[in-house]
C-alpha cells in the first residue's frame, strides 16, 4: 500500500514580495475544496517565519495588510476538515524588514543549515510552538512532527537535526535524491539512501542511514530523467515566466537557474539542458495529472511487493496553483481514490515510523 502525501509549501515569493492572499490563501482555498471532493488530504507546510512577521505587523499597526487572520483561519479550517499543517521555515524572514510593501530578507540568515545551533533551535522552537498553540484548540491530538527546510537545504545538517530532535519533531522531508545546489545554499543529495523509502538519519549527513538515528527522513519522491520526458506546456510557461522575473533567483522557484549555469555559453546551456539528467520531483503543481499517474504506477511496479505502507511524498507550492493546474491534477486525485486497493491519501501521522528503521529493499 502506498500513502500519497500532498505537501504544500505555503509562502509568498522567496525575496519577500507578493500578496499573501493571492499567493497563499486564495490558491490553497481552491485546493482544499478540490481535495475534499475526492477525500484527499493536503499537508500544508507553513512557512511560520513569514507568518509570524505578518502577525506581528497586524498586531503592531492594527492593520491586517498581510492577511494574517485569513491565514490563521485557513490553517484552522485545514485541521478541522482532516487535512494537516506541518513546519517549513525560511529563516531569512526572522530579521526581515518591511520596505515598500515587501519583506526585505536578511541574507545573512538565508541558509538555516549554516546558522549556529542556538539560533536554529530558537527558530524551530518558536515556530513549532506557534503551530501547536494555534491548532491544539482545534484538535487535541495535533502535533507538529514534520519539517521541511527552505530551499530544501539540510546541509550541513547537524545543527538543524539536533534542534529538530530536541524539539520533539520526528520527520524531516527536505531531501530529494539527485538534487544538487551550489549557490546561496549548497547541497548534494546524489547519495541519498533512497528516492522513496524513508530512513533513520545519521547525525553527520542527512543522506546517510543510521539505524539509531532519532529522526526519520521521508524524502520527496524524485526520479533522475532526461528533460524531454517531463516537459509540458505548463512547465515551459513557468520556466519562461520565471526567467524574466527576479524571483527565479530563489532556489525553490520554478525555472531556477544557478549562477554557474547562467554563465555557460548558449550551446553549452542547450546541450546540458537536453542531455544531462535532471531531478524530476513528484510536483503536483508542475507535473500533469497523467504524469503523476504514470509515476505512481512505476513506484508500484518497483516497490509494490514490500508489504508495508510506504509514504509517497509529493511537493507543491500554493503560489503556482493555477486553474490549468487545477484541471490537470483532478484525474490524478480520482485515480488515487479509485485504486484504493493500492493507494491512499495520507498524512505524516498515519505511518508507523518504526517500520523504516530496518532497511527495506526494492
Ligand atoms: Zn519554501
Amino acid at each position: 500500500m502506498f500513502g500519497h502525501l500532498f505537501t504544500l509549501d505555503y509562502e509568498i515569493h522567496g525575496n519577500g514580495e507578493g500578496s499573501p492572499y493571492k499567493l497563499m490563501v486564495e490558491p490553497t482555498d481552491r485546493m482544499l475544496t478540490l481535495f475534499d471532493k475526492y477525500g484527499a488530504k493536503l499537508t500544508i507546510m507553513a512557512d511560520v517565519g513569514e507568518i509570524l512577521k505578518f502577525k506581528e505587523h497586524a498586531e503592531r499597526t492594527g492593520k491586517d495588510d498581510f492577511d494574517y487572520y485569513k491565514i490563521e483561519e485557513q490553517l484552522i479550517r485545514a485541521i478541522k476538515t482532516g487535512h494537516d499543517v506541518q513546519l517549513h521555515i525560511h529563516s531569512s524572514y526572522f530579521k526581515s524588514i518591511l520596505e515598500n510593501g515587501a519583506w526585505k530578507q536578511n541574507w545573512e540568515e538565508y541558509s538555516l543549515a549554516d546558522l549556529p545551533y542556538e539560533r536554529v533551535n530558537e527558530m524551530i522552537s518558536t515556530c513549532k510552538k506557534f503551530l501547536e498553540d494555534l491548532l491544539h484548540g482545534v484538535d487535541d491530538n495535533y502535533n507538529c512532527i514534520a519539517f521541511r527546510a527552505a530551499n530544501w537545504s539540510m546541509s550541513p545538517s547537524q545543527n538543524i537535526m539536533k534542534a529538530l530532535i530536541g524539539n520533539g519533531l520526528k520527520i524531516d522531508t527536505s531531501v530529494f535524491k539527485f538534487g544538487k545546489r551550489n549557490d546561496r545554499v549548497k547541497f548534494d543529495y546524489s547519495n541519498a539512501d533512497s528516492e522513496l523509502l524513508p530512513w533513520p538519519i545519521d547525525d553527520s549527513d542527512v543522506c546517510r542511514r543510521n539505524e539509531d538515528g532519532a529522526l526519520i527522513e521521508v524524502p520527496i519522491y524524485c526520479e533522475n530523467r532526461r528533460v524531454w520526458t517531463f516537459l509540458t506546456p505548463n512547465r515551459i510557461f513557468r520556466v519562461l515566466q520565471a526567467s524574466q522575473h527576479k524571483h527565479a533567483k530563489h532556489e525553490e522557484d520554478p525555472g531556477y537557474v544557478s549562477e554557474q549555469e547562467s554563465k555557460q555559453s548558449l550551446p553549452g546551456k542547450l546541450y546540458n539542458f537536453f542531455m544531462a539528467k535532471h531531478a524530476w520531483k513528484f510536483d503536483f503543481n508542475q507535473c500533469t495529472g497523467n504524469q503523476l499517474i504514470r509515476g505512481s504506477k512505476r513506484i508500484y511496479d518497483k516497490y509494490g511487493h514490500l508489504g508495508v505502507k510506504i509514504p509517497v511524498v509529493l511537493i507543491g507550492h500554493s503560489k503556482i496553483f493555477t486553474g490549468i493546474n487545477e484541471r490537470s491534477l483532478e484525474p490524478f486525485l480520482a485515480f488515487i481514490a479509485e485504486n484504493h486497493d493500492k493507494y491512499c491519501f495520507s498524512k505524516f501521522s498515519d505511518f508507523d515510523l518504526q517500520t523504516f528503521r530496518e532497511k527495506l529493499t526494492a
